[in-house]
């Protein structure tokens, strides 16, 4: 079969998922070393099209997951939960269905349009002080877990570990960006990169705050928050107890 035909055909088997939230895995260890799945997991998939020889799926955020299928790649959609034999490379999970991705040779995760995405924090080393600086030329009022998750200033955290290594580092997520000292933002990184270089290692690093809102923080004791943050209004956990910075303006 011409290898446009297979793609155009897996667009539009994947057309059930556009418009949906969806949970992101990559089972297969190259399809993790060649994505971040936490910083697509949770984000509202746009669009799916194929453009070329290439499928590219386009998440919210302004995200794009360029998927080349080669010879051997192969799309499936199935029944959200169906059994499954063999690892995918790449499960997109939406509320009834989902997408598995088998034997996908070139997958690649980058910014929408000319914005380059910034340094990876699952790099070894990770560079803690170019992630600083583009820290740094944001707005001094832009709070601080929204920025974290801003794929051009700092390519990889997701929402999960955003909560857990602003936790760690006992800041919140909404302290505006002027009011965080340069080491302050490389502690939160320098958490971030070790919290999800562990993950990556299948070390699954507890989680003190993300999901537990109303539970008592494992540190302070105190109930942990959670609320909508940014223009996604994705989900921040937080303790307000023993994180500093205040609380979300209004609230
Ligand atoms: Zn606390």
């Amino acid at each position: 079969m011409p290898e446009g035909d297979a793609l155009h055909r897996a667009a539009r088997k994947l057309q059930v998922l556009v418009g949906e939230r969806v949970a992101v895995e990559t089972p297969n260890p190259r399809a993790a070393a060649a994505v971040s799945a936490a910083a697509l997991d949770g984000r509202r998939l746009e669009s799916v099209e194929a453009v070329g020889k290439n499928l590219l799926l386009r998440f919210e955020g302004g995200l794009v997951l360029r998927s080349h299928l080669r010879m051997s790649g192969r799309w499936q959609v199935v029944e959200r939960g169906a059994e499954r034999r063999g690892t995918p490379w790449l499960v997109l999970t939406g509320a009834e269905r989902e997408a598995l991705l088998w034997n996908g040779p070139v997958l690649e995760l980058t910014a929408r349009g000319a914005r380059r995405l910034g340094p990876d924090i699952l790099a070894e080393p990770p560079d803690l002080p170019a992630m600083v600086t583009n820290l740094r030329r944001e707005h001094s009022s832009r709070e601080l877990g929204d920025a974290l998750l801003d794929q051009r200033l700092v390519s990889g955290i997701g929402n999960v570990w955003k909560a857990e290594s602003l936790w760690r580092a006992r800041l919140s997520p909404w302290l505006p960006l002027g009011e965080a000292g340069d080491e302050e933002l490389e502690r939160v990184l320098s958490e971030a990169a070790a919290l999800m270089r562990a993950s990556l290692e299948q070390r699954r690093p507890e989680r003190a705050v993300y999901r537990r809102a109303g539970r008592p923080c494992p540190r302070c004791g105190g109930p942990i928050r959670s609320r909508g943050q940014g223009d996604a209004n994705r989900t921040a956990y937080w303790c307000p107890g023993c994180q500093r910075g205040e609380g979300p303006s209004g609230a």
